[in-house]
């Protein structure tokens, strides 16, 4: 009796292995720009979101190094306490002032600020509409809201619109991954904030794939579409292109004056060491200063998407750094994955429940720091595996 809740968990994970759904950590001994070593090995890496190498760049790690011998290396408390410094505002002024707003919240990462943010911008009797392939923190964000949620299927305006027009919730919000992580496809953002207006609804994006890739001196999807307005609230992340860690939220002062009043995950976590905050204003001087950065990655992507024409699998189409090649069991993606490890690449495969069933696929991602001869070798690498 006593060891039964044991043998469960035993009984749940062989279930996982034999769905083929377990997953393994590798352990990361170094790093050099795209390079990865693990178990002594060298591998050339397509799977980071460190889309513009900033991660490693000289510029940051001085600023991180000489922070942390000026403030120390942790925080102490919530930045409703004492851990909110001076690094911390002057990064909200700073990260407002670049995606053209109001103001800005910092938060120690991107899943705590989606599941702080929607949960204090509506409640019991308001509704949330929520892209059926949103990242996991949004859909979590909305259930710890207890808002009605309304999932529309992916990117379906007509749906969204109808669903909109038959609620009678108090207020309306709209989430949205801005870059989809899984797919590497934009929202029609432009199209979902004119819904928005037209039914009195606040819109919600998730760029943690665009900013620092996207719109001019990579401002983000916002930007790229030239979009600004008081419904829309605008959030992205800061461990991906960024390179650094962290997220943010940036609107009009009320409604982000409002999510500092209530977001829990905000209010309750410890604040994020200001050696971050300087490391990452270290980082936007370098998103805005460097666009040679963008270009390498759109050469990349291009040189990519037309060197996989004829392979036997599905390129999703995609302009972003994000590049899925639909694979479909779980079995076959993590035999190809397999197969590039042994040519000395990692290309992770992804696999449900982060996908729909049946779409596993392999996401290579791209970064600035991969050169062409690099993209040279994966796409050797998949023709060799397709023939
Ligand atoms: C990675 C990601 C997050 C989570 O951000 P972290 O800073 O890694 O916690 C949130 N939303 C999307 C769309 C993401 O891809």
């Amino acid at each position: 009796m006593t060891d039964a809740p044991l043998q469960t968990f035993d009984d749940a994970l062989a279930e996982l292995d034999a769905a083929g759904l377990r997953r393994q950590r590798r352990v990361v001994e170094a790093i050099d720009g795209p390079r990865l070593q693990i178990g002594g090995c060298w591998l050339l890496s397509f799977c980071s979101n460190d889309y513009l190498g900033l991660s490693q760049h000289p510029a940051l790690v001085a600023a991180a190094q000489a922070a942390a011998g000026r403030y120390g290396v942790g925080a102490g408390a919530s930045p409703m306490v004492s851990g909110h410094s001076i690094e911390h505002e002057r990064l909200e002024e700073e990260l407002a002032a670049f995606v053209g707003r109001e103001q800005a919240l910092y938060f120690y990462a991107g899943y705590p600020a989606n599941v702080g943010i929607v949960p204090a911008l509506v409640g019991r009797g308001d509704a949330v509409f929520s892209d059926a392939l949103n990242h996991a923190c949004l859909i979590d964000g909305a259930r710890l809201s207890r808002a009605e949620i309304h999932a529309y299927p992916h990117g379906d305006l007509a749906t969204l619109d109808g669903l909109l027009a038959a609620t009678t919730a108090q207020r309306k919000l709209v989430i949205s991954d801005a870059v989809f992580s899984m797919d590497g496809d934009i929202a029609p953002v432009p199209e979902l904030l004119a819904l928005c207006e037209r039914h009195d609804a606040y819109l919600m994006v998730d760029d943690a794939h665009g900013f620092g890739v996207i719109g001019p001196e990579g401002r983000g999807t916002a930007a790229h579409f030239g979009l600004a307005s008081p419904r829309l609230i605008y959030m992205a992340t800061l461990g991906k292109a960024a390179g650094v860690a962290g997220a943010f939220v940036a609107g009009d002062a009320p409604v982000i004056e409002w999510i500092l009043q209530r977001a829990r995950s905000y209010m309750f976590a410890t604040g994020a060491p200001a050696m971050v905050a300087a490391t990452l204003r270290a980082s936007l001087k370098v998103i805005a200063a460097e666009g040679w950065r963008r270009e390498q990655l759109r050469q990349r992507i291009a040189q990519l998407r037309a060197g996989l024409a004829g392979l036997p699998w599905t390129l999703l189409p995609s302009d972003t750094a994000i590049q899925p090649l639909i694979v479909g069991s779980n079995a076959c993606a993590l035999q190809l994955m397999a197969q590039l490890q042994q040519a000395g690449l990692w290309v992770p495969a992804i696999r449900p429940p982060t996908v729909p069933a049946n779409t596993a696929r392999l996401r290579i991602a791209l970064s600035a720091v991969h050169t062409q001869a690099d993209v040279d070798t994966l796409l050797a690498a998949l023709q060799a595996a397709a023939s």
